[in-house]
């Protein structure tokens, strides 16, 4: 009968001028079928009405309005949305059946058999279980069900009853099952959906249960996985071996092995991974395409600045000053990513940067996330730069009144060679006579949306990205896909790593005596506290507190300074600037310090509370000494732990490596909160894992940068679903007009 009644919809459709592609094949599903009255035209409701998967759910029949809403409430609105974006969490292995004759007491048991028996509750005893018992050549089992007195009238005897649920002892009698799903088999012809198998698990919202979820899932995967269209080009599913995604989805729904759901994740990860990708390609040959300035400087301040420093440059820095300089003086944009970890020197590369583009008669500007990092970027840049004409000048939010006027006037009209801010550089208000370079530092707190802003300011001026957070390789090509990266990945010569170690409250007075001992040597002491917001006035308190009390009652022999974010920036300059000259022996100092401050001649750092710090942010922290040819020392001082606080203090000990810190912080924090809400301008992953698909990202991307380069619009017939599908998981998030 369904047979037939398809066999007359296509014909019938495909009479009346009707049928499209795919309508013929439709999947075993329920279908109404209309006939007329003459008998001629009949119509198969369910293909005619929601013959393409971007049907809204809602318009299926048998799906009414209260249905309808609830999935809305999961964010299901059409049968694709469904089909790919609602993949069960996890599957639960109810594939094993065991004969009754062998069962044991456990959790998670399945068995089969034929009802033998049914018992309701007691009439009035509502709060006893309905119980039946099921029949196999080995045995009988108990099975009970509470509150759900009705499916006494649904069950009947001789009836096959595959039961999940939870295998226990009943007083002396035989063991009971308390079921936890269940599924009546009739007469063989379904496949079990709810039972016997590996069952998806779904996320739910209330008053949409497991099981009549499931079966509208299955119904969609019967009815409609053959019809999605495959955004993969076939070539690439060839040469990467992955299955075509209707199988795909069909797998990750209801597999019929372990094996099969492998192969579906592998499937649903690269087109995470690919669809990413191909944006990035895209956004990536757009920005080359357009002009940019082609910047040649005389190279005469460059060279004064070079010979004015007290050191050479690494070879790593010569390497990555190249790559830059090379990006420069080409004729497009430059977006290029410098990774390094703390203390590598990214920024006398960033005044050589600066510097070129000044040399070159135009401005350049750096946006950092703190302002106090402004503030220090703008002391160093100002240091090395004005002495050789150019003026530097700071816009941060604490810059008001009249400085700021006359700040912003200097950029507009051209006077300020260099300008250094936080983000409200980029929100309105400032405008450049000639920006041709920005450079962001510590770029990973900052969004894609933030460079797009830096780069509006200018006409397609030169864009590096700087990094202190050294970034696992996966997650660079994840976050920075559309940038070149230059890694400095050597260390002023005579560094040495800072000795660290994890000490409880029991040792203060040793770990003072040591403090005590160091400064006695020369050397000066950071004494960071934690705080946890800014404004969080007790926390202050604490710091201050803190400082007094090391003044006054443990070094009254000592100089000891306090350095948090409320300061004004000439306090904040005046406390830098006496611990640098070494007026000050011990500096009690916030997370302020976290970034840019360089005092070489400070040795140890006494971290207080170090459970409450974030791993990198701790290996931040540290990187604040170790500066100079003296051996460091960094204590971190704990009270009670977490677990997760106890593997951060130990990848400390461990380690002074910031690729591994980053790795294993993001291990521990998974990339969400690794990134946090600074992940937004990129689409989400639906299945991918950046930590445990690391190698298919990278296949991924090569796949999506080859087939940008040989098709750069996707114009190509075969590439029109991929365009599709790239539109629709970008949506608001790119502007991918140039192949909308
Ligand atoms: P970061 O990469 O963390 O921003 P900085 O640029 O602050 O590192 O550099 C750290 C310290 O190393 C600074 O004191 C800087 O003057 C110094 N430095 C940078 N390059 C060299 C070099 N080639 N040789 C010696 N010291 C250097
Ligand atoms: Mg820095």
């Amino acid at each position: 009968m369904k047979k037939l009644s398809r066999l007359l919809t296509a014909t019938v459709l495909a009479g009346a001028g009707f049928i499209g592609s795919g309508q013929a094949q439709a999947g075993p599903v329920r279908h109404v079928v209309l006939i007329s009255v003459d008998g001629l035209h009949a119509v198969d409701l369910e293909n005619l009405i929601a013959a393409h998967p971007d049907t809204p759910l809602a318009d299926l029949p048998g799906v009414g309005p209260q249905r309808a809403k609830l999935l809305v409430k999961l964010g299901l609105i059409s049968i694709e949305d469904a089909l790919v974006r609602h993949l069960p969490t996890r599957h639960e292995d109810r594939s094993q059946i065991l004969p009754l004759g062998r069962i044991t007491v456990g959790e998670a048991r399945t068995c089969a058999g034929t009802i033998a028996g049914i018992s309701p509750p007691p009439r009035g005893r509502g709060r006893m279980p309905l119980v039946v018992t099921i029949r196999d050549a080995t045995g009988f089992l108990n099975c009970a069900w509470f509150n759900q007195a009705y499916l006494a009238r649904v069950f009947k005897r001789g009836q096959r009853l595959i039961v999940h649920g939870k295998v226990q002892p009943y007083g002396r009698g035989p063991l009971q099952m308390l079921v936890k799903d269940y599924e009546l088999v009739e007469d063989g012809e379904d496949e079990p959906l709810h039972a016997g198998r590996l069952v998806p698990v779904y996320p739910l919202t209330e008053g949409l249960g497991p099981r009549p979820l499931r079966r509208l899932m299955k119904r969609l995967v019967d009815g409609w996985a053959d019809r999605l269209e495959d955004p993969l080009p076939a070539r690439i599913r060839t040469a990467r071996e992955l299955v075509p995604l209707s199988r795909a989805i069909t797998a990750a729904h209801f597999p019929e092995s372990e094996a099969e759901q492998a192969m579906a994740r592998r499937r649903l990860v690269f087109d995470d991974f690919f669809l990413l990708e191909t944006g990035l390609a895209i956004r990536r040959q757009r920005e080359g395409r357009r002009r940019g300035v082609a910047m040649h400087s005389a190279g005469a301040l460059l060279r004064r600045l070079r010979s004015s420093l007290p050191y050479q440059l690494t070879a790593a820095q010569e390497r990555v000053w190249g790559e830059i300089r090379t990006d420069m003086a080409a004729p497009y944009p430059m977006s290029r990513l410098l990774q390094g970890d703390v203390g590598s020197g990214k920024t006398i590369v960033a005044a050589l940067a600066v510097l070129t583009a000044i040399e070159a008669g135009y401005q350049a500007a750096l946006m950092a996330p703190t302002e106090i990092l402004a503030e220090q970027h703008l002391l160093t840049l100002g240091r090395l730069l004005e002495p050789l004409g150019p003026r530097v000048v700071l816009l941060t939010s604490a810059v008001k009144g009249k400085a700021r006027d006359t700040a912003a006037a200097a950029v507009e009209n051209g006077e300020a060679g260099c300008v250094i801010g936080t983000h409200a550089l980029v929100q309105g208000g400032v405008r450049f006579k000639r920006l041709g370079l920005a450079v962001v530092d510590e770029q990973h707190r900052f969004g894609v949306v933030h460079r797009a802003a830096l780069r509006g300011k200018g006409e397609s001026p030169d864009v590096l990205v700087m990094t202190a957070t050294p970034i696992p390789r996966t997650l660079a090509l994840t976050l920075y896909g559309d940038l070149d990266v230059s890694v400095l990945d050597e260390l002023p010569p005579g560094r040495r790593p800072v000795v660290t170690v994890a000490r409880g409250e029991g040792k203060r007075r040793q770990i003072y005596d040591f403090l005590r001992a160091q400064i006695a040597e020369g050397r000066q002491v950071y004494v960071v506290y934690p705080l946890v917001e800014e404004s969080e006035v007790s926390d202050l308190r604490a710091a201050t507190e803190m400082a007094e009390r090391l003044q006054r009652e443990v070094f009254p022999e000592r100089r000891v300074g306090l350095l948090h974010g409320r300061l004004s920036f000439p306090e904040k300059e005046r406390v830098m600037r006496e611990f640098k000259a070494g007026a000050l022996h011990l500096l009690v100092s916030t997370t302020v310090i976290e970034v840019g401050i360089d005092v070489p001649n400070a040795s140890v750092m006494l971290i207080e509370h170090a459970e409450r710090f974030g791993l990198s942010q701790l290996h931040q922290l540290r990187g604040r000494v170790g500066r100079g040819p003296w051996k460091s020392y960094c204590v971190l001082l704990t009270g009670v732990t977490s677990e997760d606080a106890r593997r951060r203090i130990d990848a400390m000990t461990a380690t002074n490596d910031g690729f591994r810190i980053a790795e294993t912080d993001l291990e521990l924090r998974g990339p969400g909160d690794f990134f946090g809400t600074r992940q937004s301008g990129l689409p989400e992953f639906r299945v991918a894992d950046l930590l445990r698909d690391g190698a298919m990202l990278e296949e991924a991307r090569r796949e999506a940068f080859a087939l940008v380069a040989a098709d750069p619009k996707l114009l190509a017939p075969e590439h029109r679903a991929l365009r599709a599908a790239l539109l629709a998981r970008w949506r608001g998030k790119i502007d991918l007009a140039g192949i909308g």
